[in-house]
Formats: structure tokens, sequence, C-alpha cells
């Protein structure tokens, strides 16, 4: 009798830790598109399922009573399939999920839909952009000759890429002086970031509202409708109600 949690983000570690602690018996799943990364306590499985038929599959072999979707804001697919393969198997499903970030007084921000909705609206905003939206997806900046990128990311970013760029490899959680430090020291004019929400990387945010610079925002795709949890407590508790036995 086993929770599955769906992971990549601390909220995730958080909630596998919380669980063993309480010993439930915990498996975190994570894609395996990180080379090292930050492993909760419990079990741990890495790589994709197959698709929905494929976690259908893993599900029932696993005697899974519970799961926890607590993948990152941006995790689309997983998601929609994690929806899919609980609604096939009646198993419940919660879906664990920070806050999305809020706008405060002085902020520039600008909102996107997508990250070629983001590209598009830079050449108006500044000419030296740092790019803080993660590994993939960075085609979409690729034809922006005319700009120069600080790209940073925790694994190297997939090709193709803008022509004039210097990768950073960094992993959060980042402070305020930090982050001004290297907005400054490369005279960045915008940011680029996701929706991420959370305390790890909201640093570059209090930064470049200090510096006034303007931000583009990236907005959060359409999640299935399903039971929300927005702190981890709250899912703990979730999972204590659903009657699944401790070890
Ligand atoms: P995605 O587009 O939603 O998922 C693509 C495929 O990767 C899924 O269909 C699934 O393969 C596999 N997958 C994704 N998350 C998985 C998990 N936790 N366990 C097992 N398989 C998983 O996901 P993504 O945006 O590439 O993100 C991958 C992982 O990185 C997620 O776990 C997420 O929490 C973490 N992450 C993502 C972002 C982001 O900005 N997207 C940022 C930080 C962390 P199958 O169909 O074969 O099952």
């Amino acid at each position: 009798m086993t929770v599955l949690v769906l992971g990549g983000t601390a909220e995730a570690r958080a909630l596998a830790a919380q669980l063993h602690e309480r010993d439930f018996h915990v498996v975190s799943s994570l894609a395996g598109r990180v080379a090292h990364p930050r492993l909760p306590p419990g079990e741990v499985r890495v790589g994709g399922f197959g698709g929905v038929d494929g976690l259908v599959a893993w599900l029932r072999e696993h005697d899974v009573q519970a799961v926890v979707d607590a993948t990152h804001p941006f995790a689309e697919r997983i998601g929609t399939n994690a929806f899919a393969a609980a609604e096939r198997t009646g198993i419940p499903l919660l879906r664990l999920a920070r806050p999305g970030w809020q706008e405060r007084e002085g902020d520039r921000w600008h909102w996107a839909d997508n990250l070629s909705e983001a590209a598009a609206l830079l050449p108006g905003l500044g000419h030296r952009v740092f790019l803080t939206s993660g590994r993939q997806g960075l085609a979409a900046f690729a034809d922006l000759g005319e700009l120069w990128f600080l790209i940073r990311c925790v694994d190297p970013p997939e090709p193709p890429l803008p022509p004039h760029h210097e990768v950073r490899l960094d992993r959060g959680p980042y402070e305020v002086d930090g982050e001004r430090a290297l907005l400054t020291g490369h005279r960045i004019e915008v940011l680029v970031t996701k929706d991420s929400g959370g305390t790890m990387t909201a640093a570059k945010l209090t930064a470049a509202r200090e510096l006034g610079l303007p931000v583009v925002v990236v907005r959060r795709p359409p999640r299935p409708a399903t039971t929300v949890a927005a702190e981890v407590a709250e899912a703990v508790q979730w999972v204590r109600n659903r009657g699944v036995h401790n070890r």
C-alpha cells in the first residue's frame, strides 16, 4: 500500500520526508531530467512511466492507494497523465501546487502566455536579457540575434539557443544580494521567468524591482481540475484522510 508522489520540486521532497517520517510507504517519482537531483527520503523511482497506460499499469502493479501530483507548475504533460490515470483507476489524486507569485508595488511585469510570447515582447523591453525559464523550450529565443542573453539553468540548456549568450549553470535557493550583483554585473536590462512561485527563486524578482527592471512573466499552463493543496501540511492531512495504512 503505497503513496505515489510525482516529484521534481522542493514541495515534493518535503512531502515525501513528512510521509516517510510518519511511516507511510512513499515512492517519489522523478522524470530523470536532472543529472544529479536532490533526492527525497524514502523510495525513489526515476524515468517516465510510458504515458497514461504505463502510469495506470504502474499504479496497479504497486498497489498505490493515493497519488499526489507535486510536480512543477509548468510540468503540464505529467499532470494531465496523472489526472487521466486517476480517473481510470479510481485512485484518489491530489495536486500539491505552491501559489503563483503576486505582483507588488514597484514591479514592472509583463505577462506572456508562453515562451514564444515572452520572446516577442523582449525587443521592446531591453537588449541584455537574464533568461531563467529553464533549460527546455529556449528555441523560442533562438531568432533574437540582436539581443544578448545570460541563460541560467541547473543542467546545460537544450539547443537551439540564441546566438549571443552566456550559460550559467546554477541551482537555487538564491539570495537578493547575489541576484542584484548578477543583474548589475551583466548590465541586465530585462528578466524572463516562469511564474514558478515559491521562495527558492523569488529573489530575482525583488532584485529586479529594486533596480527598476522590467520582468516578463510566463503564465502557468492550465491544469486539470482536481483537489488542490497549497501547503505540504495540507497534503499530509489529505493522505491521512484517505485512510492509507502506515507501514
Ligand atoms: P512534462 O512535460 O509534464 O512531462 C513529460 C514527460 O516526462 C511525462 O509525460 C512523463 O513521461 C515524464 N515525467 C515528468 N515528470 C515525471 C515524474 N515526476 N515522474 C516520472 N515521469 C515524469 O514534464 P517537464 O516539464 O519536462 O518536467 C519534468 C520534471 O521536472 C517534472 O517532474 C517536474 O516536476 C520537474 N521540473 C519541471 C520544471 C519545468 O519548468 N517544467 C521546473 C522544475 C522542475 P511518461 O509519459 O513516459 O510517463
